[in-house]
């Protein structure tokens, strides 16, 4: 179904600063472009969290009836240490410390990348491509740089011009805000430890000295690409020099994407990105969350519980959930009482789409379904506003409730149109799974169930003060229980 004639998309982007409709290059269709993990190591939750926000926005693209050409790479060579094109290369430096190939680091990390995202239900993207598997159209690039003047070799590297690619009448600087004074990628080079013209020029190519193993023959030395380089490259292969959709997180913006704005403008003479989208960082205590000072959690730590940062476990949809209540450009931060609150509210919510099931539709409606879906719409074509689509969803749990409790009513029709938009939104949108509660909640309700026929038995045997005392005692505990035609029924708080 084509929803997204009937409604009007628009996004933040962070180019103009400003929400625009969105209008793909060619109708029906969307390319888009995030960049993805540099496999040395596990993802942590900071990087799944902008995953996420990318997954949600394919998942919300596909639901409008795009179609989606949804790339994401895997960074496999030429991510150094740090974003001055020095240090070690990532990779290779791992499979020094382990005493393994570099290919195995690289192997290791992609299938925890994988089964990390299908915990955590991803739709997989519809090519995945690495840096290694595009050596030959990177070596392609750089010529193509260099035959118009505006990269460099020297000592068998290559650097890209910035101050010459902006004398060209370019603006490089554009989507960070930079001043070209300070876009230095090299505080070294005054002292001479640096082949680069300007401190402001990155690497293209990388002669590799003699402990570097991950190298490839080139026409200026055995060395590797520069990590920018790799997604100007798969980006214009597979989505063409002019795409839709270029994603990843905020701290990507300066220098990865700028730099790749300047590669691509470069060889096709445009601008490569209409709409570049950048997610907010998941933040542990204050701090972002991140690999290299130690302040991380792990996806997996916390589906098992096995963590020093949460009090227990927490189901993959809950953890989803609790992103999903924030809008992808806000900072989170990830704490356990923020993820208790958040096991509620999605436990509650999906107690209210299982019971739908239950519910007969009557002959006339006391609910504007029509324009409370619209709602939800609204708040998605918003920049993709989840909580505040998360708050529509909570309106429907609190009809729902009204409808078990026969306060409210919807005819057929509207009953369907509510089901349906629900399931759409909550699994198809959202990418939640239908998880009953744990173990323990499950237990918890057969006592309250066991408790309600007792408080029942004592009723029929008129021991009216056992039957209040069982009632009070379980309101005192968050457990209220409700008297009903059928029967007694309890919520717990
Ligand atoms: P990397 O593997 O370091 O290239 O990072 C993969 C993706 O995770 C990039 O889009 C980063 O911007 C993103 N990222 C890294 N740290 C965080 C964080 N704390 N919160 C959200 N996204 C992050
Ligand atoms: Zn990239």
């Amino acid at each position: 179904m084509e929803i997204y004639k009937e409604n009007q998309l628009k996004i933040y982007n962070s180019l103009t600063k400003s929400k625009e409709l969105f209008k793909p290059v060619t109708e029906g269709r969307v390319g888009m472009y995030v960049c993805g993990p540099t496999v040395y190591s596990n993802v942590h939750l900071g990087n799944v969290r902008t995953f996420m926000s990318f997954d949600m926005v394919f998942r919300y693209l596909l639901h409008l009836g795009y179609k989606v050409r949804y790339v994401r790479n895997i960074t496999d060579a030429g991510h150094l240490e740090n974003d001055a094109d020095e240090g070690e290369d990532r990779i290779s430096k791992k499979a020094r410390l382990e005493e393994i190939e570099p290919m195995e680091v690289v192997q290791r990390y992609t299938v925890d990348f994988h089964e990390t995202l299908a915990e955590y239900n991803f739709l997989p993207p519809s090519i995945e491509p690495t840096a290694t598997g595009h050596i030959v159209e990177q070596i392609e690039m750089i010529k193509e740089i260099m035959n118009k003047g505006l990269a460099y070799e020297v000592n068998g590297s290559v650097y890209f011009d910035v101050l010459a690619y902006n004398k060209a009448g370019n603006n490089y600087g554009i989507l960070s805000g930079r001043k070209i004074e300070d876009a230095i990628h090299n505080t070294r080079t005054l002292d001479g430890q640096s082949d680069k013209k300007n401190p402001q020029d990155f690497a293209l190519w990388k002669k590799a000295d003699d402990r570097h193993i991950m190298r490839w023959p080139s026409p200026w030395s055995d060395g590797f690409p520069g990590w920018h380089l790799e997604c100007s490259v798969m980006s214009t292969k597979y989505l063409g020099e002019q795409f839709d959709i270029h994603g990843g997180g905020m701290d990507l913006k300066f220098p990865h994407h700028e730099c790749e704005i300047a590669q691509s403008h470069t060889c096709s003479g445009n601008a490569p990105v209409n709409y570049w989208m950048h997610a907010n960082m998941l933040l542990l205590n204050g701090q972002k969350m991140a690999k290299s000072t130690g302040n991380y959690v792990l996806p997996k730590e916390i589906i098992s519980g096995d963590n020093t940062v949460l009090s227990k476990a927490f189901a993959p949809s809950v953890v989803r959930f609790f992103n999903m209540q924030a809008h992808y450009r806000s900072i989170l931060d990830f704490a356990s009482d923020a993820l208790e609150a958040s096991e509620k509210g999605y436990y509650k919510l999906m107690e209210a789409v299982n019971s739908l099931e239950n519910i007969a539709a009557a002959k006339t409606s006391t609910f504007d379904i029509a324009s409370w879906r619209q709602q939800c719409y609204d708040a998605m074509n918003d920049d993709f506003n989840t909580p505040v689509l998360i708050a529509h969803l909570f309106e429907a749990v609190k009809l729902i409730n009204q409808l078990k409790e026969q306060k409210a009513s919807l005819n057929t029709g509207d009953l369907d149109l509510l089901k349906n938009t629900i399931n759409a939104f909550v699994f198809d949108v959202l990418g939640l799974t239908n998880e009953t509660k744990q173990d323990t909640s499950d237990k918890i309700d057969g006592v309250v169930e066991l408790l309600i026929k007792l408080r029942k038995e004592a009723r029929d045997n008129k021991d009216w003060a056992l039957s209040d005392q069982i009632r009070d005692e379980l309101l005192a505990l968050g457990i209220q229980l409700k008297d009903g035609r059928d029967g007694t029924t309890f919520s717990i708080n």
